[in-house]
Formats: structure tokens, sequence, C-alpha cells
């Protein structure tokens, strides 16, 4: 079998909640579109629109990279499930795309291949132990030792579902009291009616409301900060990183909650607090699935 790099462009997918975001490497990423995601819409049906949006392109794909959000089984390339994209379950997205395509396709969770994209461009350091934790509709989570991901036996890093309250709210992953339920985009909005703010008000608005000196928006970040700063917490007890990156939407609003979350962090262990965000990128997802499978499917190793 040839190599794909003759035979076309090694493209990037970033499946998320609401967009998808494709592209190829050619000097460089190359985004050539972003599509509506419609989480009622079967995945048959999202892939060919994917399929039909690529093959548009004239770029025939040599290897395809997806990102998607949910829990991954990446040797298989299934997605086992995601709470934002309930018709997906057990659902084999690299059979059904290299079917479409008649390329290889490799498959992993969101949050990973947003790291390798970070990685490349050095905004993760290459050696020592890392976190990434990107905040958006839920928690998603990647452990980077020494530039490479650790996956455990399949799905480590799945930090949005570590239990922060015992018999707390239920999450759609099946069991209560999840890190995301806590400290994710329904959540905030859930602390802001709390505070007396409109019910389901959107994250980007409560953000805009605290920034204006909204009391209840500013509190509502306050509490999200503290439910953040308690997983944190619990991440440096179990890894003791070096540090932890923040990306995901809602960490655009890291200045609202990062003081009330070192706060909390500080009184529930002594290691030192190193938490940055990433820069916000709606290219790196689908970059780093694009580098991901040069990684794998780039010269020697292909048909391996
Ligand atoms: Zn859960």
């Amino acid at each position: 079998m040839s190599n794909p790099r003759d035979r076309g462009a090694f493209w990037g997918v970033d499946i998320g909640g609401t967009t998808i975001v494709i592209g190829f490497l050619e000097n460089g990423f190359r985004r050539v579109a972003t599509m509506d995601m419609d989480i009622r819409e079967s995945p048959e049906r999202t892939l060919e629109r994917l399929s039909e949006a690529m093959e548009g392109t004239g770029t025939p794909a040599g290897a395809v990279g997806v990102g998607i959000a949910g829990l991954v089984d990446a040797g298989r390339g299934i997605l086992v499930s995601s709470p934002n994209l309930p018709e997906w379950r057990d659902y084999n997205v690299r059979e059904r795309l290299s079917l479409l395509l008649r390329c290889p396709v490799i498959v992993d969770n969101d949050c990973n291949v947003f790291a390798i994209g970070a990685l490349s461009r050095g905004l993760i350091p290459g050696s020592g132990l890392w976190l990434m934790v990107t905040l958006g509709t839920g928690i998603g989570g990647t452990i980077i030792l020494d530039g490479r991901i650790v996956y455990g036996t399949g799905f480590a890093g799945e930090f949005g579902h570590m239990t922060v309250e015992a018999y707390g709210r239920e999450c759609p992953c099946g069991s209560r009291g999840c890190w995301e339920r806590y400290a994710a985009a329904g959540a905030l909005s859930r602390y802001y009616s709390e505070f007396g703010g409109e019910e389901g008000t959107r994250p980007v608005v409560i953000a805009e409301r605290a920034a204006a000196g909204d009391v209840n928006a500013s509190s509502a970040f306050t509490r999200f900060g503290e439910w953040l700063g308690i997983g944190l917490a619990n991440l440096y007890h179990c890894l003791n990183p070096e540090g932890v990156f923040l990306a995901g939407g809602l960490s655009g609003s890291a200045d609202l909650f990062l003081p009330s979350a070192r706060k909390e962090f500080s009184s529930r262990c002594g290691y030192e607090w190193n938490v940055m965000q990433l820069p916000a990128s709606s290219t790196a997802g689908a970059e780093g699935a694009a580098l991901m499978a040069v990684r794998r499917f780039d010269g020697a190793e292909e048909g391996a």
C-alpha cells in the first residue's frame, strides 16, 4: 500500500456539539469549512455531509484525523458515548468515514487532538507532566507526559466525570456529582439564576454582565471558580503535574473565576498553583487532528 501522502493531503476534522471544523495541512493548516452540527441528525448523514464538503474542495484525502467530543475508544475509532451527541452512541466513526473517503482514518477525543495541536505550536512544553482541562459544555481532560498523551488502557483524562459531590447532581454519563455538573457551562448558568439572574443565560452574556459590574454575574463566576478549584486540587493530589492549561470556550473568562479557583485550591492542598490559559483557537483542534493523522499514517507506519 502506498504512502497516504502520495494519494492526497492529511486532513483534520474537529466535530463539536455546535460546529464541525475541517481543513488540511499544506504549508501549515488550512481551514476549508466550518459546518453547522445538527445533533438530531444521524451520524451517517453528518459524515456524508462532511465527506461531500471535503471532496468538493478538489483536494483528495490521503488520511484523516478526527477529534470528537465524548468518550472515544481511540484504538477502535468508536465514539462510545457523548452527552452532547446522543445519536452517536457506540458509533464507529473510523469505519464509516474511511468507507466514505476511501482512506485511513484515526479518531480521538476533541481534547486530546487540541492538545496535539497545542504541543505542535509549542504552547504546551514537550517535557514533564502537564494537564489540559477544557471548560465548555462539559469538561474535557488530557494528560501529557513528555510531549505524549497518556491513555492508560484507553480513556485516561476523563476529568469531567470525577466525582466531586458524592450524592450530587445526576450526570448524563450515568453517575452523579461529576465535576462537569459543577464547573462547566450549564453550572455557570445555574449559579447565575440562583444568585438572581435570568434562567438559561448563556455564559458569554454572563461574562459580559460580570465585566460590566453585575454582582449576580460575578457571584456566579466566583462560585464556578470554587468548584473548578476543588477539582484541580483533586487532580494535583493524584498526578502532581507541573501545571495545568485551561482551554475551551469558558477559559476566555478566566479572569472572572481564577481568583476564587486559586483560593479554593490553596485551602485544599499545598501544591504550587500553576494554572494557565491556552490562547483561544477555532482551528487548533482540527489542526491537531490532521497532525495526529500524519503521526499515525505518514511513511513506513502506513498499512500497519
Ligand atoms: Zn458524569
